[in-house]
């Protein structure tokens, strides 16, 4: 019998799908696959290489070419570390045009179907639970106030030296939000099988111990696979 699992967490930027996916591979004993930093690291490459983020044929060509690795939170491309380059603020705005391109979709798709039949995982996105992996074991579509994830953001930002204001971060999610809700392909939006889970006002470890218990309870003991 198959035994692996995947844990499927999708939902708008600054829900805090990186840090609650995270923390439950490492609590499950899960790969953990960032499914956002494939899309940030072919619009990184896209914006290095001057490709406009509406040429479709040449971002499918990058798309197909690109070698992504990664590795317990960091992520390589081509064989150079780019865990932080693909955090600047401007990747996040470019990772929404390139990703709204089907062509690209489909190259990333296959990779994370790939990454995914090796071993039980808790994958993070827009699509993972709707496309990447319509039959996952769990699935749960994690989201929270627009305020409450500009903060998050900002914090982020602010970690990494930026200083935008909180106004600024908001109108940067909400449009990001708005593009990957109305694209044609493989639009954000939640499961008719997902678990609704809102961690506004929530601590991380909070969201870590609601999840958990979700995980559990679709699972027997978090190990085995449930179809
Ligand atoms: O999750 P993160 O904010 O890093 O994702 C960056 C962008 O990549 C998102 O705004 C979205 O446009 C795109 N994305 C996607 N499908 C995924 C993951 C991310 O379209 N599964």
């Amino acid at each position: 019998m198959d035994k692996r699992v995947i844990v499927a967490i999708d939902g708008p930027a600054g829900a805090g799908k990186s840090t609650i996916a995270r923390r439950l591979a490492s609590r499950l004993g899960y790969l953990y696959i960032d499914t956002g930093a494939m899309y940030r690291a072919v619009a990184l490459w896209a914006l290095r290489e001057e490709i406009p983020l509406d040429d479709a044929p040449r971002l499918e060509q990058l798309a197909l070419h690109a070698v992504i690795s990664l590795d317990a939170g960091s992520i390589s491309l081509n064989g150079e570390d780019v865990t932080t380059a693909i955090r600047a603020p401007e990747i996040a705005g470019a990772a929404s045009r390139v990703s709204a391109i089907p062509a690209v979709r489909r190259a990333m798709v296959r990779q994370q179907q790939r990454l995914g039949a090796t071993a039980s995982a808790v994958m993070e996105g827009r699509d993972i639970g709707t496309v990447v992996f319509p039959g996952a074991a769990v699935k749960i579509y994690l989201d929270a106030d627009p305020r409450v994830r500009a903060q998050r953001r900002l914090l982020d930002l602010q970690a990494r030296g930026e200083s935008p204001s909180l106004d600024e971060v908001e109108l940067d999610i909400r449009q990001r939000d708005e593009r990957d809700r109305t694209r044609a392909d493989s639009p954000l939006m939640q499961a008719p099988d997902a678990i609704y889970f809102d961690s506004t006002g929530l601590s991380a470890a909070e969201v870590e111990q609601g999840l958990l218990r979700i995980v559990r309870e679709r699972t027997s003991n978090g190990k085995e696979i449930q179809r």
